[in-house]
């Protein structure tokens, strides 16, 4: 450990430097973000992408850019991107070389969408890294007197047929040097061990990250992992395994069930016997109550960090239940395509929470958005896109960016509210992501999806003279995995009653539509739970209408919702359940995409 006066020097010139950094690039955001348009077109100029749409980088500017570049969506891109996955070197969209993809969570045709990526974004995402800790310092000063107990996972990777790895972004990271070799900073000093952050087994590594977050429990001041959906699997995982973990701190041996070596090791450096330690946590978690669970084991936490915008809202109630309302905090909002920017301040409660977009990382657009009639994903659109200069307080805007690695006038599919502004850069709400009706973890499912998955399914039922007439769907979240649940009305036509088992193979069938990011989390990350069919008497759905003809609804435009999140009408829909069935097993997953095999 480097000696403590020195260190606080470094570190304090560290966070002056970030904070100074900040305040430039906002105060400057329009002429930053000239200068990021004009490096990626230079820099790309000879790349076949823009030399397709007639555009000389080297001489462009930000109008000619504007009036000769189409907006573009994933599918526009889909052909370019498979060449290069399938092994295309030539410069396709990027002149320097892609050296990877991200997979990102968001799908095309049921697979994970490609994000190339290029060596050089690394530093970029390390970047914003690094601002966080000293913006969070302003309001939370000595953090750098203990630890951060972070629950990070590395996920399965796969290799396109041209031989690109193809992995999420985190994973990504996590790998690179930029994470594994950091220099000592107290900022970044996590009970974690990186070899058991690096564990590919996601039991071995959930377990030996809470093996060592207990027996460094006064040490935390912080705990969270990436979103809320994972943090409260950690907190689920030691309501199962607390008596396996006690034992180990009782007897300073780690359970035989972790038997990667280099996890052992590394968890034998922090454990050593405790039999004090493991009375008291065998005494907190014995109790039947598990109300206040982190502070209690944790007692010198001082916040969440976890991301509870957008879908992982849902899971504030449960986050407050375990923690006793400690603050939540979301540092940053990120994606495959590019790391956008950060939370300025982090103590604002969940729902006014807002990003500030740091401008050195993409050339940001904004398409401004059209309740009444919006652009669909994939359709072109005629609307003037906006700088991130000019956007207007209040307004609604879908994401557009332009990235150092391939991306141009990218439509995100988020959808951000402006909120205020920080010098002369925006902060946005995140207000949601485009058509996504169900989400429980990772995986975010929209309505075509959800539609085919039930047609699918459906046509189960007409063997047994029955046929769906009409259904709903909901993200049940009250159980940790949460699950879908899909609500269906059926008529039958014969009288003998359908067995169980084709209600379950229906529930197989949904699973077995939906995409893989939805089936990684049934199969590979355990985080979300079998999807549920529940029959509703018949009716139902004539009541869920006039419910919503009593809250205002036109009875002309009424269509029956393909989601339901508002509880009043949960209640009614579950009033009138009269069986329900789970599906009977996991839906088949391979990592990457159907095609591709798997790197040794
Ligand atoms: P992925 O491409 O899988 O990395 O997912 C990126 C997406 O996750 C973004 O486009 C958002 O829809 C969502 N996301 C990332 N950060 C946040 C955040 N802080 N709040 C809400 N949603 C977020």
């Amino acid at each position: 450990m480097p000696e403590e006066a020195p260190m606080k020097n470094v570190v304090c010139e560290k966070s002056r430097k970030a904070l100074q950094f900040v305040e430039d690039v906002t105060c400057n955001a329009d002429e930053v973000q000239r200068k990021v348009l004009a490096e990626i077109l230079s820099r790309n100029a000879n790349v076949e992408y823009l030399q397709r749409y007639g555009l000389d980088g080297n001489k462009a500017d930000r109008e000619t850019f504007k009036k000769v570049m189409p907006v573009v969506s994933y599918e526009d891109l889909k052909p370019d991107i498979e060449r290069i996955s399938n092994g295309d070197t030539s410069q396709i969209l990027c002149s320097q070389p892609i050296s990877e993809f991200l997979t990102s969570s968001g799908t095309s045709a049921g697979e994970r969408k490609l994000m190339p990526t290029i060596e050089e974004e690394l530093g970029r995402r390390s970047l914003l890294y690094s601002l966080l800790m000293p913006v969070m310092n302003q309001f939370v000063p000595g953090l750098d007197r203990g630890k951060g107990m972070y629950f990070l996972f590395i996920k399965s990777e796969a290799k396109t047929p041209g031989g690109l790895l193809a992995r999420p972004v985190l994973t990504s990271y996590y790998k690179s040097s930029y994470f594994r070799e950091r220099p000592y900073d107290p900022y970044t000093n996590y009970t974690s061990p990186n070899e058991t952050i690096l564990c590919q087994d996601s039991y071995q590594s959930m377990y030996s990250q809470l093996l060592c977050g207990l027996c460094q429990n006064y040490d935390v001041l912080r705990v969270g992992a990436v979103f809320a959906s994972g943090f409260i699997r950690a907190i689920k995982f030691l309501e199962k395994h607390w008596i396996l973990l006690c034992n180990d701190i009782r007897n300073g041996k780690i359970d035989s069930k972790i038997s990667d070596p280099s996890v052992r090791e590394a968890v034998l450096k922090i454990l050593k016997p405790n039999q004090k330690l493991a009375d008291f946590i065998e005494a907190e978690c014995s109790r039947e109550s598990w109300k206040g669970i982190i502070t209690r084991l944790w007692p010198n936490t001082k916040y969440i960090d976890v991301i509870v915008t957008g879908t992982m809202s849902q899971y504030i109630p449960t986050l407050d239940y375990y923690s006793n309302g400690l603050p939540l905090v979301c540092t940053m909002y990120a994606s495959s395509e590019c790391y956008f920017g950060l939370n300025l301040n982090p103590l604002s409660k969940p729902s006014e929470v807002s990003y500030t977009l740091i401008p050195t990382m993409a050339y940001f657009e904004f398409l401004p958005v059209n309740r009444t009639a919006p652009t669909p994903l994939g359709q072109k659109t005629d609307q003037e896109l906006v700088d991130l200069v000019d956007v207007k307080l209040g307004e609604e805007y879908e994401l557009v960016v332009t990235t150092y690695a391939g991306l141009y006038r990218y439509r995100v599919g988020d959808i951000l509210r402006v909120a205020g502004f920080k010098n002369k850069a925006p902060q946005f709400n995140f207000v949601c992501r485009k058509n996504v009706v169900l989400s429980i973890d990772a995986d975010k499912t929209d309505e075509v999806e959800l539609q085919n998955a039930v047609q699918n399914a459906a046509k189960h039922l007409l063997p047994f003279g029955a046929s769906l007439t009409e259904y709903t769907s909901y993200a049940d979240t009250s159980k940790i995995p949460g699950h879908y649940v899909l609500f269906w009305e059926i008529c039958l036509s014969g009288s003998a009653p359908i067995h169980p088992s084709v209600f379950e193979d229906c529930c197989l069938a949904i699973e077995e539509s939906l995409n893989s990011v939805y089936r990684q989390g049934r199969v590979s990350d355990k985080s979300i739970g079998p999807l549920e069919i529940r029959i509703t008497e018949k009716g139902t759905f004539d009541r869920l209408m006039d419910f919503a003809l009593s809250q205002g609804a036109s009875i002309n435009q009424y269509k029956a919702p393909r989601c339901v999140k508002y509880a009043p009408i949960i209640e009614l829909l579950n009033s009138r359940v009269v069986s329900n069935y789970f599906s009977p097993k996991c839906p088949k997953w391979v990592p990457g995409h159907k095609q591709w095999c798997t790197p040794n």
